[in-house]
């Protein structure tokens, strides 16, 4: 009996879905690294809003994002950060968390080009083992051979209640029906978009965590990890 856990962790699904907070305590549990993707595409969209002030011309978004320099370090102050968040240097950890980016951060993954630049990182990154990654085509386009592959979803109410709450707790203005709206459109760009849509790998496990706490949802994935390696 083997008892080799699978080195790469897929966790895929919609925005504020948990993928994040499940995804940092699985990592810590089994001493892997945890590296979310989205992170990629919201210091492009950042740079793309301060460098170009606009995210709609494609062929410049795409060579900024071949060009920009992403690093991801360990949180170098207490305010409530999982990581630093570096562009070309520049700490852009809160940045690429505003409502600026979020809306139009769909727009410039969709960018093929772009989706080639931040995949071959992805895929540099995730070959030396060892690695929970999280995003929306982790399952399906960068590791489709990844050996634990999960879908995670939660209701869109549900998703938008956390992500208010997470932003009243960081001390910021927000207005629930408005965050609703957002990640409504945003789903839909990320699902409906012709390169890497958002949708669960066929062999991917589905997990819905409306209502269970991400330690619970950590747990199920913990069997499946054991499960796969035996
Ligand atoms: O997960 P997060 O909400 O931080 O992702 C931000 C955006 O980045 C998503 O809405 C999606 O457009 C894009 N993304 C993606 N592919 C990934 C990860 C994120 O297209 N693997």
């Amino acid at each position: 009996m083997d008892h080799k856990f699978p080195s790469i962790i897929a966790i895929d699904g919609p925005a504020a879905s948990g993928k994040t907070t499940v995804g940092v305590l699985l990592a810590r549990k089994l001493n892997y690294l945890f590296f979310d993707t989205g992170i990629m595409y919201r210091v492009v969209t950042w740079a793309a809003l301060k460098r170009l002030g606009r995210v709609d011309l494609e062929e410049d978004v795409t060579r900024l994002a071949e060009q920009v320099q992403i690093d991801v370090q360990p949180p170098s102050l207490a305010d409530g950060r999982f990581s630093d968040v570096l562009m070309d240097g520049e700490d852009v950890t809160w940045q690429i968390r505003t409502p600026e980016v979020e809306a139009n951060v769909s727009q410039v993954s969709a960018y093929p080009g772009v989706r080639d630049a931040m995949t071959a990182q992805q895929r540099r990154i995730g070959q030396r083992g060892q690695v929970v990654m999280v995003g929306r085509d982790i399952g399906t386009v960068v590791f489709p051979d990844a050996e634990l592959k999960v879908y995670l979803d939660a209701c869109v109410e549900e998703r938008a209640r956390r992500r208010f709450e997470e932003l009243e707790h960081r001390g910021e203005l927000a207005d629930y029906e408005k965050i609703l709206k957002a990640m409504k459109k945003r789903d839909k760009i990320d699902s409906t978009r012709a390169v890497a849509p958002l949708r669960p790998a066929s062999d991917a496990v589905k997990i819905c965590s409306d209502g269970i706490s991400a330690e619970q949802v950590v747990e199920q994935i913990l069997r499946l990890a054991k499960n796969a390696s035996i």
